[in-house]
């Protein structure tokens, strides 16, 4: 029998594993330093969780949702994004009585049905941060300057930050009403997904990926001339600091998102290099979505970061982060191996990355050596042992020297 890995889901594996702890490695760094912890919510949920905050009309919830019956008939989704969950923590754990903000990042699976091709899987990782308590557009600014700078940390540069505000609850409906007049008479051109949003949730209409709907859209009133005044100002103060910040945007007032429970502040960060899955990272406010789930009113806001794209972004750029093996350690004979067994054992309990030459020629373990590509081998036969030394040779250079055993570790933390 020969098993094959599902449709749209993947292995990830030395080398690239490297890449993707690279990364989880800068965001725990960068993210740390902004006074964010770590939050760890399970992979499944119930199902109403997901419909009643993502939206019951967007494709997430109508296509998308890995969602099951458990053996006592309760309704299960593997959750397909990680916002949802943590609000469900903060609220049931009563977060909100701690002092705000309450910030906390993730990392972990999303599972979304979704048709594979590059850059889109239905299982993906994402590492996302989620902070709480705060209206004022200082933290919009925070979050966006954190993401520039986790960005910038590896490396990444030429992306855009792609921004807009689709308003409050005040506002909203005058923007629905503007978007009802104008699609009123162009319905017959919208695919049928959009003529149910038209009906449902007409914002939805401007996120369809469909060519005709694209072409439909032409024209289309902008939802920043529909914002409140309140709303006004938190945009206009937000720009205001990112230019303070010296982080370039752009504004893209049709950039709604996915998602229904954003507020006000919406924003993408995408890449010219990924193609047509150009998002690379995504997030926004959502300042209701607190309270919908019981709690208190708490403003929020938080972005995802979608790793398989910042990892081939990576790896387009020819990163390699792979480790180096530092010594190999070859034994000649059977007293020589069981002694190397020892030296190796007191070297990696000082974090020294040591490979044992499991017998054969001096030869074959040097080639051994060489295939594995360490840094440094370290040669033990019978006059070494009875001397309490070991000849070394560094692979790079040729370069070569004894050294007394028990200074090895000493002499390998300095190279
Ligand atoms: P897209 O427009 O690319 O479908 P989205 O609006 O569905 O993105 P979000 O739900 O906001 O995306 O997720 C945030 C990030 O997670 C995206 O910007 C992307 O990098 C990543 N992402 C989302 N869906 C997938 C997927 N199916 N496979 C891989 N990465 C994904
Ligand atoms: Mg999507």
């Amino acid at each position: 029998m020969k098993y094959n890995a599902l449709k749209g889901v993947q292995d990830i594996f030395p080398p690239d594993i490297y890449i993707w702890q690279e990364v989880e490695s800068a965001a725990n760094d960068v993210f740390s330093a902004y006074g964010f912890q770590e939050l760890r919510a399970p992979i499944i949920e119930t199902t109403d969780i997901f419909t009643r905050s993502i939206g019951e009309t967007t494709d997430i919830v109508e296509k998308e949702m890995y969602t099951f019956s458990d053996k006592a008939g309760r309704s299960i989704t593997l959750r397909p994004e990680g916002t949802a969950p943590v609000v469900r923590c903060y609220v049931e754990k009563h977060l909100y009585n701690l002092p705000s903000p309450q910030k906390f990042f993730y990392s972990g699976p999303m599972f979304r049905y979704e048709r594979p091709q590059k850059g889109r899987f239905r299982q993906f990782y994402q590492i996302g941060v989620e902070a709480f308590g705060v209206s004022e557009p200082k933290l919009d600014a925070e979050i966006l300057s954190m993401l520039r700078l986790f960005l910038e940390r590896l490396g990444l540069k030429g992306l855009n930050f792609e921004l807009n505000s689709i308003g409050c609850e005040k506002c909203r409906p005058d923007y629905k009403k503007a978007l009802l007049e104008f699609f009123s008479d162009k319905l017959n051109n919208l695919c049928p997904d959009c003529k149910r949003r038209y009906n449902y949730n007409p914002l939805r209409i401007l996120d369809c990926k469909v060519d005709t709907c694209a072409e439909t859209r032409k024209g289309v009133p902008v939802v920043t001339d529909y914002l409140c005044s309140e709303c006004k100002s938190h945009f206009d103060e937000l720009l205001s600091l990112l230019r303070l910040l010296n982080i370039s945007y752009i504004i893209n007032p049709s950039m709604v998102r996915g998602l229904d429970y954003y507020t006000r502040t919406t924003f993408e960060v995408t890449s010219e290099h990924l193609g047509a899955q150009k998002a690379v990272a995504a997030g926004g406010r959502y300042d209701r979505l607190v309270e919908e789930f019981g709690g208190p009113p708490t403003s929020a806001i938080g972005f995802a970061i979608g790793m398989e794209r910042i990892t081939a972004l990576l790896k387009a750029q020819d990163r390699h982060v792979i480790p180096s093996l530092t010594v190999f350690l070859a034994a000649i004979g059977h007293r020589a191996e069981t002694e190397g067994l020892l030296i190796a054992e007191r070297l990696r309990e000082d974090n020294i990355w040591v490979e044992l030459g499991y017998g054969g020629s001096l030869k074959s373990q040097m080639r051994r050596a060489d295939r594995i590509s360490a840094s440094y081998v370290i040669i033990l036969g019978e006059d070494e042992i009875a001397a309490g030394r070991v000849k070394w040779k560094k692979l790079s250079d040729g370069s070569q020297g004894e050294i007394p055993v028990a200074r090895l570790s000493e002499f390998f933390r300095k190279t």
